[in-house]
């Protein structure tokens, strides 16, 4: 499955739920998620770690959703197999 098949998904299960919540609480729900992935990741809960994962790309994918943003496209525009900043693979920037 590829990141538009994920998100198109997340349209046919949440999309009107999501759109009558609206950017801004769709937003805090993804806040939120990430929050829970932070804590998970203080712990030694595999499983529970892999469904924050699973939550924050759900609820990032609902927000895309709402805003009318193809997420893959997003995402391969801007990471498309080079640093954007630097340009080379793998990055050589310093931090
Ligand atoms: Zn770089």
């Amino acid at each position: 499955m590829h990141i538009h098949e994920f998100q198109e998904m997340m349209k046919r299960l949440y999309f009107q739920r999501d759109f009558d919540r609206g950017v801004n609480g769709t937003f805090n729900w993804l806040v939120d998620e990430v929050v829970e992935l932070g804590e998970e990741l203080k712990g030694i809960d595999r499983e529970a770690t892999e469904k924050e994962f699973a939550d924050i790309i759900a609820w990032l994918a609902s927000l895309a959703n709402i805003m009318g943003i193809d997420l893959e496209k997003a995402a391969i525009n801007k990471y498309n197999n080079i640093c954007p900043k630097c340009q080379h693979s793998p990055c050589h920037c310093t931090f």
